[in-house]
């Protein structure tokens, strides 16, 4: 089909929530690379929001999903999968966790591990304790409750009321994250990077407290690594970027692939709290979605994509640093957690300057007027990164 036919029907048929989409469909993908119905070739430095970090049609992945696809696609957890019993065992092996329960997105996730939070204090006998303390400007899902736990009123307004039951804090404000806590408190959760709102990092000091606080107060601590997991912050999970261990922690985005699936990830004595029948899916980890995680699993360790994760994005920062400093002064701060990258700007140019990336077909996105972000695949090479830094100054010098 003609893009302009595509853009016709999603005018005529689809729900406005995406509005005037950037200007483009897709037909393909190869390594970093995609190409467009018109058959235009763009380099892909969003990776689908933190979703492709193996990369377009990966070899071994394309090769281990269309046999799942011929053999067996779904059957229903009313029966044993052999995938996902071997995607549960990955990720405990390379994880703290010791239980999983599979969903089909970030959202759900994050809904099943505020579920299990709160079944949790019920049967221990606190059935008041179910507040969660979550941080102002997170990002957890579209859900009611997970909109409920976002700190970002403009996604929950609309929407009221919601679920009761979540207070926001500032990120990083021990002090003010104490002050929150009441009896009625029963979790933490948080983003130990936040994504979606610009990539801030909680500090490394921030988390040891609130681990301490969690163990002297008896809460449970969760970390939403939907988009910091996998690989993404340069190490498999965020949560070992600072040596702390949640009670349980969520992961989506890059866990599949692109074939959605979710994962609540908990301590055994935690993930003891769900009865048979007290949480469920239809489609949580069936067979395709848990060979595209085992996929997925597979390639991050046979091709080391953490430790490229952190390597290059080391670099790309050190790169970006050293031309603000010299003599570009409209680059004011880079923030980076492996290749989640945030490339703040001292003028409201960023929505041109994601477009001119655009022009030049490089694939990024912007937060408000001041913001450049990049989560470009995980499979990245050094050339890779120096051909984006040039062109990304070429974009910029021409919005100048
Ligand atoms: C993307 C994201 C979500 C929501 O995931 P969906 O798959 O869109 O439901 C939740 N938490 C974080 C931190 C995310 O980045």
């Amino acid at each position: 089909m003609l893009l302009n036919e595509i853009q016709d029907y999603d005018k005529k048929y689809y729900m406005n929530t995406f509005g005037n989409r950037i200007p483009v469909a897709f037909s393909k993908g190869q390594g970093i690379h995609l190409w467009s119905t018109d058959g235009e070739k763009y380099t892909d430095f969003f990776s689908g929001i933190a979703v492709n970090s193996i990369g377009h049609s990966h070899a071994t992945f394309v090769d281990m999903v269309s046999k799942q696809v011929s053999n067996l696609i779904h059957c229903s957890n009313l029966y044993y999968i052999e995938s996902q019993a071997l995607l549960a065992k990955e990720l405990v092996q390379s994880s703290c966790a010791d239980k999983i329960f599979f969903a089909n997105s970030g959202a759900e996730a994050n809904e099943g591990a505020i579920k299990l939070a709160r079944v949790f204090f019920k049967k221990l006998g606190f059935p008041d304790k179910y507040e969660i303390i979550t941080l102002q400007n997170s990002f957890h899902g579209r859900t009611i409750t997970t909109l409920s736990a976002t700190g970002q009123e403009k996604y929950g307004k609309p929407f009221e009321p919601l679920t009761k039951g979540f207070k926001k804090v500032p990120i990083n404000d021990f002090i003010a994250l104490k002050a929150a806590i009441t009896e009625n408190t029963c979790a933490i959760m948080l983003e130990p990077v936040q994504g979606e709102s610009g990539v801030y990092p909680c500090d490394l000091e921030y988390l040891k407290n609130v681990k301490k606080l969690c163990d002297e107060k008896n809460l449970l601590l969760i970390f939403d690594e939907v988009q910091t997991g996998i690989g993404r912050t340069g190490k498999l999970f965020g949560y070992q970027r600072y040596n702390i261990e949640p009670d349980i922690f969520t992961l989506a985005k890059a866990l599949g692939g692109g074939i959605p699936i979710g994962a609540v990830c908990a301590k055994d004595h935690v993930a003891g709290a769900f009865a048979p029948g007290e949480h469920g899916s239809t489609f949580g980890g069936n067979p395709l979605a848990c060979t595209a995680g085992l996929a997925v699993m597979k390639i991050m360790r046979d091709e080391r994509l953490p430790e490229n994760a952190a390597k290059l994005g080391e670099y790309i920062k050190f790169k970006l640093e050293a031309l603000a400093s010299s003599s570009y002064p409209v680059i004011s701060e880079i923030r980076a957690a492996g290749l989640m990258i945030a490339i703040e700007l001292n003028k409201p140019i960023a929505s041109i300057v994601k477009t001119k990336m655009f022009e030049k077909k490089y694939l990024i996105a912007n937060i408000g007027d001041n913001i450049l972000r990049i989560l470009p695949p995980l499979i990245i090479t050094q050339t890779d990164a120096d051909e984006f830094i040039t062109t990304l100054k070429s974009a910029i010098d021409e919005v100048l």
